[in-house]
């Protein structure tokens, strides 16, 4: 496939202003001194400060500089939906705006997908410069949890600096804030090769990170919902049935054993108590109870897949 250029550049981008001239000046000395035709695409998130000016009069010096902007901001995975959208490169790469991430980076990571051959590498910080109790620490304990149910080996799963095969971006479509796991995605449309490599990683030299503590609870639940739809996402009733059938069973057995238990004893005249004076015949309703929802929720996702425009989209890698 012919690609219009060697490189596309995706910046996404929610009050930067300081740093989007500089970040552009070092873009183009790397993209020259490599040789590259490029293009960059600043997705301006709905900024409240100048940052859209600024990439208007960048785009007006640089015919190879594209800008999209919000009227809202919408989060860092819509602004990397339209990017990739918008992408025409060979190799697509998502970066920072907040000069954390390092251009001179980029040869390399182009290296590694023209020539080496992989669909995805992703940027490592292996020494990180934020702050050590509040992202170093819980994005250990985030990344070792990603790597275990993903099955993707990577250290840094959510560092913003990645390049792509162009053919990844066009395969997935990031939504939510599902940006934290593209890798997983571009796995779950059958793009396995992903690797890493080590990038610098800088202090933010002006403006403030945007994203707080409470990445990593949210970062764990789209964690879940991914692994969820990715397994069970055409099939809902394997796993809802399952479960609902396990559990409707062991309540079932629970409460027949309970009430045989009572008449066996009662007709032999032997001691026995009454069925509701024992805890274990509520905990029996309830565990039938929940097998039945979970067997009704069962059937609703599978109507929901049914009528999903998803059901039959499978990525096909050639055709003879
Ligand atoms: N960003 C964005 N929309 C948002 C929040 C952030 O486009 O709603 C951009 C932000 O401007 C930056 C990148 O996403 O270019 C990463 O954000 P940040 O540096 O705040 O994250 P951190 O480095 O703290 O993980
Ligand atoms: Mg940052």
């Amino acid at each position: 496939m012919e690609y219009s250029q060697d490189i596309s550049i995706i910046v996404p981008l929610f009050n930067e202003e300081e740093s989007l001239g500089e970040l552009f000046s070092w873009i183009r000395k790397v993209m020259e001194e490599n040789g590259f035709s490029y293009e960059v695409i600043f997705v301006d998130d709905g900024s409240t400060d100048g940052s859209w000016k600024v990439i208007t009069e960048i785009a007006g010096q640089n015919s190879n500089v594209r800008g999209i902007s919000f009227r809202r901001n919408y989060g860092k995975s819509a602004a990397l939906f339209h990017g990739f959208e918008a992408a025409s490169g060979r190799v697509v790469f998502t970066m920072d705006a907040d000069l954390q991430d390092s251009p001179e980076e980029l040869p390399e990571m182009y290296r590694m997908i023209t020539v080496e051959g992989w669909d995805v590498v992703s940027g490592w910080k292996q020494h990180r410069q934020d702050n050590k109790v509040t992202k170093n620490l819980p994005s250990k304990l985030y990344n070792a949890t990603a790597r275990w149910i993903t099955g993707i080996r990577l250290h840094d799963m959510n560092c913003g600096l990645k390049a792509y095969r162009n053919e990844v971006v066009k395969s997935i479509e990031v939504y939510g804030e599902m940006h934290r796991y593209i890798p997983y995605l571009a796995k779950n449309a059958g793009y396995t090769r992903i690797t890493e490599k080590p990038v610098h990683h800088q202090k933010r030299k002006y403006g403030t990170s945007k994203f707080g503590i409470e990445r990593f609870v949210n970062g764990f639940l789209d964690l879940l919902s991914l692994w969820f739809l990715s397994t069970f996402g055409k099939k809902p009733m394997h796993f809802f049935g399952f479960t609902g059938l396990l559990m409707f069973l062991t309540g079932f057995i629970m409460t027949v054993w309970i009430i045989a238990a009572k008449l066996i004893n009662q007709s032999a005249h032997l001691k026995y108590r009454a069925v509701t004076d024992q805890p274990l015949f509520y905990l029996a309703i309830l565990t039938v109870l929940l097998g039945v929802m979970l067997f009704l929720a069962g059937f609703i996702c599978e109507m929901i897949s049914r009528n999903s425009n998803e059901r039959n989209k499978y990525n096909i890698k050639d055709r003879l």
